[in-house]
């Protein structure tokens, strides 16, 4: 474990606003929107770090994100248009809402995973030694 790891608190926000959850660099690993790089621009610590199947926690997270996101928009569309259920503005506003939290969601979910991931399985000494390996 590397020396001088931040909390696991000041990671997960890190993450949640797409910083680099252990250096807190600024669009560390996302050149735009959806276009990543390998390495934290300010560690240069290796995005995937190495394990397969990354990609797979990220996306379960936005996944989740925007499954909650589409339940609550329907639960808030039923329970205010009850008994006349106004289905197009239901459908609307679903897809909308979905749409909206599955594309604005998605680098987020990226660095939060990140962030779980450096949680559970924290820096190792060579990990960013390594870092002029590209
Ligand atoms: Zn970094």
């Amino acid at each position: 474990m590397v020396q001088n790891s931040p909390s696991v608190l000041r990671m997960l926000l890190r993450g949640l606003i797409r910083r680099c959850a252990h250096c807190g660099q600024r669009g560390a690993f996302f050149v735009s929107w959806f276009k990543t790089q390998d390495r934290c621009r300010g560690c240069k610590l290796l995005w995937q770090r190495n394990m397969q199947g990354f990609v797979l926690g990220a996306l379960a997270i936005n996944i989740v994100l925007t499954g909650a996101a589409l339940i609550a928009t329907l639960v808030v569309g039923v329970v205010t248009s009850y008994p006349d259920l106004a289905i197009v503005q239901l459908l609307v506003s679903t897809i909308g809402v979905t749409l909206v939290v599955g594309v604005v969601g998605y680098p987020i979910s990226y660095t939060t995973w990140l962030a779980i991931d450096l949680i559970m399985r924290p820096i190792e000494s060579g990990e960013l030694a390594n870092s002029h390996i590209e």
